[in-house]
């Protein structure tokens, strides 16, 4: 049985009198521990086809069975319970709070899973995940005081917090340079090949799509390729010839902004 399996998803906004057809049609099944990347233009509803994978957002029509069961016409806080479980996400953006520790960010969603869990046992968790993203010795450093590859890894954190099944990154390179982006690869691909976690990669570059093992082209809104690959593994010597990423460290830099030519 496929952990995701979507028949003929339709997307469609309306932004008044116009109608936006983002998903036209999609039709794909997907089996666990898979290292899916969907690749395409700007506009060809990868984003919206995630949102709707992640239980963030509902089909227009169309269906969506997700582990066995059909979340197609859940209501919003079904899907909140679902999403809160099983699946993490990564965005471009990193999505943390900035005023609030690297430990707090990632501790967050304990905080709305109604797990019962005590204080003492969400921070352990916490720092568990901080740990495994190489990032235990920054647990009280501020999003602002961090690189953007750091800041990317207290986010997969956050996203393992609870343990699940799935993640689904948005473009999580996005905002890096090629280094830090290999890095952050790194984690994903360990993710999936040492704890079997089922990864949806959203890109638009192919030399980052090759990291997956399966590449789904999108176009207007519709799947135009699907090909199993064999996914590019990264070699240390590979990342070591990288140009070094610049690890900014705000921290130790002056806060007070210099005014040029005043
Ligand atoms: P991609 O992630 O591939 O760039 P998106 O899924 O974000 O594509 O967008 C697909 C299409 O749907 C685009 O034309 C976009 O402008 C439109 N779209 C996305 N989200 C919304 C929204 N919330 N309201 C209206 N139109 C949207
Ligand atoms: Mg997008």
């Amino acid at each position: 049985m496929p952990i995701i399996s979507t028949r003929e998803l339709v997307k469609t906004y309306s932004l008044g009198e116009v109608e936006v057809r983002a998903l036209r049609g999609v039709s794909i099944d997907i089996e666990s521990g898979e290292f899916l990347s969907v690749i395409g233009p700007s506009g060809s509803g990868k984003s919206t086809f995630m949102h709707i994978l992640g239980c963030l957002d509902r089909p227009t029509s169309g269906q969506y069975v997700l582990e066995g069961k059909d979340v197609s016409k859940l209501s919003k806080n079904e899907l909140a319970v679902i999403r809160n479980r099983q699946i993490g996400f990564v965005f471009q953006g990193f999505n943390l709070l900035t005023r609030t520790s690297a430990l707090d960010n990632v501790e967050l969603p304990l905080l709305y899973g109604g797990n019962g869990m005590k204080t003492a046992e969400r921070r352990q968790r916490a720092q568990e995940a901080l740990k495994e993203v190489g990032l235990a010795d920054r647990a009280n450093h501020h999003p602002n005081q961090m690189s953007g590859g750091q800041q990317q890894r207290v986010a997969i954190a956050r996203a393992l917090i609870n343990e699940p099944s799935i993640v689904l990154a948005d473009e999580p390179t996005g905002n890096l340079d090629s280094r830090t982006s290999v890095e952050v690869m790194d984690i994903f691909q360990a993710l999936n090949t040492d704890r079997g976690i089922t990864i949806l990669l959203i890109t638009h570059e192919q030399a980052i799509a090759e990291y997956g093992s399966r590449i789904v082209g999108f176009r207007d809104g519709r799947i135009v390729a699907d090909n199993q690959t064999k996914a590019r593994r990264i070699a240390r010597d590979e990342m070591a010839a990288l140009p070094l990423d610049v690890d900014v460290e705000p921290a130790n830099q002056p806060s007070v902004t210099t005014t040029i030519g005043a």
